[in-house]
This record gives structure tokens, sequence and C-alpha cells, in this order.
């Protein structure tokens, strides 16, 4: 057996003063980037006729704004993870790193070099150098290879001959704690954990610098969970691995990284040390995600902030700030207490979605009282779209808009604390303490 090293959290480490020096050169640099996929890809699914199903025709330009404008550094022998919600953007965040699929915008430098300008070797030499692990081993292990010649892919496309290839796989088996006579067996005879084993090994075949680990522990029960994760940081030691880490699971986040960005539609809203994160959130949606995450002692938990809804289209984001239509936190206009400013905005969203019914009793559709001017615009809106004008009853409703709404917050630094960076308008005077 290869000597693997005491296994150490990325939390720990990071207390310890031990994360990784920041270089001036970090091995990845992202900048800017975007990946937007077309709703509709053929010319007759892109017409869309007007709202009564006739002319004019335009051209539906939807976008989905799956990734919309990254930025990020990724330093050597670092784990930094992405965490957020499923169908956030993280997988084509991955994805587009690796180049799986082409960025719409933005760039991504690795080891100081911009890959678009990659001629096909230096592509191809990239390619050897950031790996790619996904969540469902089953699904990326051909049932009809032998373990043997699955892992020995890369080194087969790298031009290693059949002896050493042999050799190689053997010890790789080895080094991701497998038997050496699994070289001759299929991925049907093994188990979720072991699958992953053999993902591992397959992706560090050829030694690459960066792995991308997308969602790898998940569907894996917990103590699996927490073999794989325990491997996963003796290789990155072994190896002298990078990883970008990406989950939805907050608990495996906080083992395995060194700093975390919380991504929301597309967008990172904070980044922060992994200790900094859980032990002083800043922005509103890192605090209700943490809220989600089982902890030990309830008692502590008196501040939690609920989430509501479900995660907006990225086809058709939320303007401003993009979580302003689930932010418990959302700043008010003149005029509205928060609490009666969250059931505006929930009822603007439903009505945004056509879920109203313009003949009912406004009043149904709130919980709270509003202000006496907020009934009024109720009112018009609803008479409006009673006569068909959808669009003019939402810019009735629009009539009230926060500055969550109208202002795209900037990735800002949190007072005095360097690498924690937040995008939210609330002022800090505002914002409680915080404890999980
Ligand atoms: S900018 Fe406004 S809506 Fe967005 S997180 Fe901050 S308080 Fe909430």
């Amino acid at each position: 057996m290869s000597s693997l090293h005491d296994a150490t959290t990325g939390t720990e480490r990071e207390s310890r003063g031990e994360s990784p020096v920041e270089q001036d050169q970090p091995l990845l640099r992202v900048r800017g980037l975007k990946k937007h996929f077309p709703v509709n890809t053929g010319f007759i699914s892109s017409v869309k006729l007007n709202r009564s199903g006739g002319f004019p025709l335009t051209l539906d330009d939807t976008k989905v704004r799956a990734v919309d404008g990254v930025n990020f550094d990724l330093h050597s022998g670092e784990t930094f993870g992405v965490v957020g919600e499923s169908g956030c953007g993280k997988s084509t965040l991955a994805r587009t790193l690796v180049g799986l699929e082409q960025p719409t915008d933005g760039t991504i430098v690795f080891e100081g070099e911009d890959i678009s300008d990659f001629d096909s070797s230096s592509l191809q030499q990239f390619r050897k150098n950031a790996q790619i692990v996904f969540q469902d081993p089953q699904s990326s292990l051909n049932p009809r290879r032998k373990i043997g010649s699955i892992i020995a892919d890369p080194l087969e496309a790298a031009g290693w001959d059949k002896d050493k290839r042999r050799d190689r796989v053997l010890e790789l088996l080895e080094d991701v704690g497998l038997e050496e006579d699994f070289y001759n067996r299929y991925p049907h005879e093994f188990s979720g954990g072991q699958r992953q084993r053999i993902n591992l090994a397959r992706a560090l075949s050829i030694n690459p610098d960066l792995v991308i680990a997308d969602e790898p522990v998940s569907g894996l029960d917990m103590s699996v969970q927490a073999q794989i994760l325990t491997l996963m940081d003796d290789l990155q030691d072994e190896y002298g691995l990078t990883y970008l880490f990406i989950t939805h699971d907050l608990s495996v986040i906080r083992q395995v990284a060194d700093r975390i960005a919380v991504m929301y539609v597309g967008d990172f809203v904070e980044k922060a040390p992994t200790s900094k994160l859980f032990a002083e959130p800043h922005h509103p949606y890192s605090r209700a995600l943490l809220d989600a995450v089982p902890n030990p002692d309830p008692a502590s938990r008196d501040l939690s902030a609920e989430l509501h809804g479900d995660v907006p289209s990225p086809s058709d984001p939320p303007s401003g700030c993009k979580f302003h239509t689930r932010c418990p936190k959302i700043i008010p206009p003149d005029g509205f207490s928060r609490e009666e400013y969250i059931e505006y905005v929930t009822f603007k969203t439903e009505f945004d979605e056509r879920s109203v019914d313009p003949t009912d009793d406004p009043a149904t559709y709130f919980d709270v009282s509003l202000p006496r001017l907020a009934q009024s615009t109720v009112e018009k809106a609803f008479t409006l779209a009673e006569d068909g004008d959808w669009d003019a009853a939402k810019a009735e409703l629009d009539t009230h808009q926060s500055v969550c709404e109208t202002a795209v917050p900037d990735l800002e630094q949190v007072a005095d604390a360097s690498r924690h960076t937040s995008a939210c308008h609330l002022p800090d005077a505002e914002r409680e303490p915080y404890t999980w």
C-alpha cells in the first residue's frame, strides 16, 4: 500500500494556518466566465408568436444563463468548494472549466496561459492536467469493460505500452484502496463507493494537477462518504492535487474545502475561507443554506432564516439581486415593513407567473395587511389584468421596488476580512450576528 497521510479536513488545515499559500500566479484563474444555452435550437421552435398567437412574429432568443459571470482564482494545493442548491449552475461551471462546454464569454487561464490561445497539443495537455470526476460512478463506467482497461484508457491515449499500463493500473488500484484482482472484474461487481474509487484511479492515471469533483459523494451513504473524502484528502497530499469540489451539501464541503464560493443562479454570491463562512456567513442566501444543515444544538439556531420558494429559472432570472424573490432580509422600499414587502414580492412573483386570478378579491393573496398605497396599486393591477393588459398590470405593481430589485450588488470585501467577499446591499448595521 502506498503511504497515505493522516486525514485532515480543509477547515482543520485552515485553522492551523496550513492553508495553501496564495502564489502570485494561481493554477487556475477564471474571469467573467459565462455559459448560456439557447432555449430553442431549431428555427421553427425559435419563432415566437405574439400573445394572441398571431403576427408579428419575433425570434425567441431566450437564453438559459447557467453560468453568468463567475470569477475566482484557484491556487496549487488548495481545495476550493462551490456550493449551492441544485440548478444553480455548479455542474455547468465544472463542465465549462474542463472544456466539455464552450464558454459563451470570459477567460480561463491555466498556469498563466489563456486556454483559448492553446493550439491542439497544448489543449490536449490541458485536458490531461484537468480531470473531472462525476457524481454517478455507475453511469461513467462502461459495464461491458473490465476495470483494468477502463482505468488504463487515459494511459493508452497518452501512448503508454501495454505492460507499463498494467503496472500503472495496479499501482493506482492500490493507491485508491482496491485489490489487485479487481483488475479483471466488471463495474457491476462493485459497490457505489468502490466505483467512485475506480473513477478516482482513472482520473489520476496520468498525474493531473487539477481535479474537478462534481458531487463525488452524493448518493453514497454517510460512512462511505467519509471514506471517499478521506481517500481524496490522502490522494491530494500524495499526488499534489488541487481540487475544485462541487456539492450541494454544506456538511461535506466543510470537511474538505479551504475556501468556499456560494453559487446562486449562475453567480457567486459569497466567497470566504471555510472557517469564516461557517462562523460569520454574510450573505442571506449563505445563512439560509446553513440553517438548512442539521445542527447538533438546535438552541443555537435562534436566528434561522427561512428559504421559501424555488430557485428561479436561469432563463428568466430576477432583476437586481437574483436572490430578492426569496430573501428573508430584502430591503423594503419606503412605506413598507420588511414583512409586508416580502409578501408583496412573493405576490409579484406569482403575478409574473400568472398564477393569480384577477377576478379574485386581492386581499385573499396576502397574509398581512399591506400599506394603503400598496393596496390601491394591487387593486389597479387586478383591474388591468382583468382587462387583459398583464404588462401594464405588472408595470403598476413595479411602482413599488426595493433597491434589491433594481441594482445588481457587486461581490465586495466584507469589512476588514481579507478573502471574504459578499454580494448584498444590506447595510452591515442591519445584519444580525450569526450562530450556527
Ligand atoms: S441584496 Fe437584498 S435581496 Fe439580495 S441578498 Fe442582500 S438583502 Fe437580500
